[in-house]
């Protein structure tokens, strides 16, 4: 059988290295990672040591621009580009660049791909919704840009603005692409440092310190455990229909904050106490709340054959486990 060259971008991240691992099940498969570790959650010479095994996986410690502009690139057939600023702290850095880092590097993944005839998975966000109807996001829905500028809606734009120029390269210039909005992933290796809830939710409550709702805690979300997540992309990239975007995201795992507090603290025994704190008072004033967000994912699971596995108390139990041996592998 033909060796498979894959690239993936951000593969060294939290989704990106469960998805190379997994990529990486298949012996005919070879992998080339490109991630400048910026955001990296993992200790590489530890997760290294435990998948590099027979050397199909190679890697660049480099941004996505850099390993673009090389002159004489190899070439590979599919790419999984994931290479992103992410989090609603994560991206408070960058306000004001974010749209500009998105748009030119998937422009240049894009014509990386036309001229190879590579096909691309480009992974975009469900922010790009603009919480939908109520939270509740279908691929049918119109993307609601709301009125307030916030660094949050640079990322969401940048990221629909990918989305829409992608599809019209498909449509106009042939390129082979599809593309992934995720929701609320969670899992093993997601690092609290981008602002994330469940790390952080876990981190507080083995320490039996409070734990931090933000506001009244009724915001609405539908956790996705990483390895459901990885499978989805992989059903997209194997049998979605070029130019096409689909949700990615468990609805059945929809739970309110306060409710996801509340059940960190049971699963982990935790003497914590559930405080109720202001973000702004944390992270600043350019911090931002998103708007209620739940995927329907019937396309991802009727059109694709998507499956996902894990329930949320599963998803806890499987983050627990991780921060609570100290990993980063
Ligand atoms: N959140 C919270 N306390 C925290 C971190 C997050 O109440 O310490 C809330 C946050 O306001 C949001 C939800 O948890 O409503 C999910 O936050 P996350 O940053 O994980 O994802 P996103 O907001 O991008 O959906």
């Amino acid at each position: 059988m033909k060796t498979e060259k894959i690239l993936v971008t951000g593969g060294f991240g939290f989704i990106g290295s469960h998805l190379v691992e997994r990529l990486l099940k298949d012996p005919n498969t070879c992998v080339h990672v490109v991630d400048s570790m910026v955001t990296s959650p993992i200790d590489l010479q530890a997760f290294l040591s435990r998948v590099q095994g027979d050397g199909r996986l190679t890697y660049d410690i480099i941004t996505v621009g850099e390993y673009l502009s090389h002159p004489d690139l190899p070439r590979f057939d599919k790419i999984y580009h994931l290479a992103s600023v992410v989090g609603p702290v994560g991206v408070l850095d960058y306000g004001g660049r974010i749209v500009q880092s998105i748009v030119s590097d998937t422009y240049a993944i894009a014509e990386y791909c036309m001229k190879e005839s590579a096909r691309l998975c480009d992974i975009s966000t469900s922010e790009i919704y603009g919480g939908g109807r109520d939270g509740y996001c279908s691929e049918a829905d119109a993307k609601i840009i709301p009125p307030k500028v916030t660094v949050r809606l640079e990322y969401a734009v940048g990221k629909l603005a990918c989305e829409v120029a992608l599809i019209n390269l498909h449509r106009l210039q042939g390129l082979s692409v599809v593309i992934v909005r995720p929701f609320n992933v969670a899992g093993p290796r997601q690092a609290p440092r981008g602002g994330f809830v469940l790390p952080r939710f876990i981190r507080q409550a083995l320490a039996d310190e409070p734990i931090t709702v933000y506001g009244d805690g009724k915001m609405i979300r539908a956790f996705t455990h990483v390895e459901d997540m990885v499978e989805g992309i992989l059903s997209v990239m194997e049998r979605g229909c070029p130019g096409e975007a689909y949700n990615i995201g468990n609805p059945a795992n929809k739970t309110t904050i306060a409710a996801l507090a509340q059940k960190v603290v049971e699963i982990t025994q935790s003497t914590s106490k559930i405080v109720h704190v202001d973000p702004k008072k944390l992270w600043g004033r350019f911090f931002e709340e998103a708007n209620d967000k739940f995927p329907d994912a019937d396309r991802a699971i009727n059109d694709l054959g998507w499956r996902p596995k894990h329930d949320l108390d599963s998803t806890i139990k499987d983050t627990v486990r991780y921060i609570a041996e100290g990993r980063r592998d």
